[in-house]
């Protein structure tokens, strides 16, 4: 940890005399440990210092500081890093939720927004407005920092994933200038997301939608081996039989105060509830409904609603694997190992999917896993620590049994933004776009002013 003689301190005290306005703590000033706090509670490093400009030039001056001073930067904005990806230790935090503005172009098909805006205060804005765009569902989570890595969510199928909606990007390059991405560094950014520097504004895509349909379809889970059995075949049945870009049907097996359940996130991101309904009848069919919350609503007022039910931290992080298709063995290795989910508060199953538009090859953009899958994700988290050793074991069980399965039927890429460090390689997270990332982060980085930035490819190699 820095010392308060630390030269670096005395440095970074220096320069933040010529820059009034950006505030900032260290590890001595009383804010430090409030700003220090991120989704990990049990990441513990000690940055050197977290600075929160208001705007691009104070991040571009703050860059050019530390790289004057040999001071690795890391951005963080919702802080939601599993892994401790935007709260490093010794390094120099550029905490961006105070440049969290949206601008809606006249014609309402694009907006323009500051790097460190959050899914809730984007739904908000756009739901007043008619308006929606490819967004997850925890409110809390970094719009920047969710889409430039892939960006899952309700609305992939028809909007694509979030790296798809990237339409243009504003980026504090190596040598501390305020860049427009060119179109290479662009194709990096979707994917790679802050690997060439701090992303200071994104342009992205805007659609037309005013309300959704949006809830949780609970099953009887008296026999969840026989529940999420029926629940797998059933989709896969569907989902061979096609499903609409609108749907959105989320797995996911949680503990309730009433134990532990099967459940389904529902949303019909369209305004044709008629047909919405069709789907919710089809997808209640999958098992025996014992609650169905699923109502008409708005984007905004869904993420708000879970605002009070998402615990905003927590211990412990996750597994993942992506598989082709929810075959025989998949649903058998998942009936079989969420029945063995401890009861525990926060351990949880889910699946995000992907296919429409960003599920086919996509040269714009270097994401790694362009072919329809499932994202599977062993949630081992927990809000007490001492709870944390039975979840981790249970994945532990979980994973292993999943990457013994059928090889032709799993991924080699695994979304990054959910992969445990060392647990798969950038080249298989990657593929092809691998070599191509190397060399961007070589042209585009080239001193490895931001190699604690993930993906942590060095550019000096
Ligand atoms: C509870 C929970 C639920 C999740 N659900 C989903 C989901 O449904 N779908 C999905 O796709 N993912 C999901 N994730 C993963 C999440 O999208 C990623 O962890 C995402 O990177 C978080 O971004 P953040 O800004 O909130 O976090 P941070 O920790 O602040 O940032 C994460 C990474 O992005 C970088 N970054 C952030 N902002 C910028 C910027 N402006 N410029 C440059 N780099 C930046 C950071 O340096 C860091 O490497 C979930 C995570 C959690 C904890």
């Amino acid at each position: 940890m820095a010392s308060s003689l630390d030269p670096r301190l005395a440095s970074l005290g220096s320069f933040l005399q010529g820059y009034p306005t950006i505030q900032y703590a260290t590890p001595n000033s009383p804010n430090y440990s409030t700003l220090r706090v991120t989704y990990s509670l049990d990441n513990h490093a000690v940055p050197l210092a977290i600075v929160r400009p208001k705007n691009a030039e104070e991040v571009a001056a703050t860059v050019r500081f530390a790289r004057a001073n040999g001071i690795k930067p890391v951005v963080r904005s919702g802080g939601n890093s599993l892994f401790g990806k935007s709260m490093i230790q010794d390094a120099l935090i550029i905490d961006m939720r105070d440049i969290a503005y949206i601008n809606i172009n006249d014609s309402k098909t694009s907006a323009t927004v500051g790097g460190g805006i959050l899914f809730s205060d984007l739904a908000e804005v756009l739901t007043k407005e008619g308006l929606a765009t490819a967004l997850g569902t925890i409110p809390f989570i970094g719009y920047v920092g969710w889409s430039t890595y892939g960006g899952y969510g309700p609305f992939s199928a028809q909007y694509g994933l979030g790296c798809d909606n990237i339409m243009g990007a504003k980026v504090v390059n190596w040598k501390g200038e305020v860049v427009e991405a060119d179109t290479d560094m662009l194709r990096g950014i979707r994917g790679a997301g802050g690997a060439f520097g701090p992303i200071v504004e994104l342009t992205i895509k805007l659609y037309p939608l005013m309300n959704i349909l949006a809830g949780m379809i609970i099953y009887d889970s008296t026999d969840i081996v026989v529940t999420a059995q029926n629940f797998g075949f059933g989709y896969q049945k569907l989902s061979t039989e096609g499903l609409p870009p609108a749907l959105s049907a989320q797995q996911l097996v949680m503990n309730s105060p009433h134990g532990k359940v099967f459940a389904c996130a529902f949303i019909w991101g369209s305004d044709d509830f008629e047909t919405g309904q069709v789907y919710l009848a089809k997808i209640a069919a999958l098992g025996n409904v014992v609650m169905n919350t699923v109502g008409p609503n708005t984007v905004a007022g869904y993420l708000q609603h879970l605002k009070t039910v998402v615990p905003p931290s927590a211990y412990g992080s996750m597994e993942t694997i992506s598989i082709r298709e929810l075959n025989p063995e998949a649903i058998a290795v998942i009936a079989r190992n969420v029945e063995k989910m401890p009861s525990i508060n926060g351990a949880k199953f889910t699946m995000h999917e992907l296919r429409g538009p960003s599920a086919a090859p996509n040269s714009e953009s270097i994401f790694g896993a362009r072919e329809p899958h499932m994202v599977l994700e062993i949630i081992e988290t927990v809000v007490e620590q001492a709870d944390l050793k039975r979840t981790e074991d249970w994945a532990d069980t979980f994973i292993g049994e999943l990457r013994k399965m059928d090889p032709g039927n799993i991924l080699r890429s695994t979304y990054i933004s959910v992969t445990r460090p060392g647990s798969n390689s950038f080249e298989n997270i990657f593929g092809s776009n691998y070599g191509t990332l190397l060399e961007m982060k070589r042209k585009h980085d080239p001193q490895g002013i931001f190699d604690l930035a993930q993906p942590e490819v060095n550019s000096l190699k």
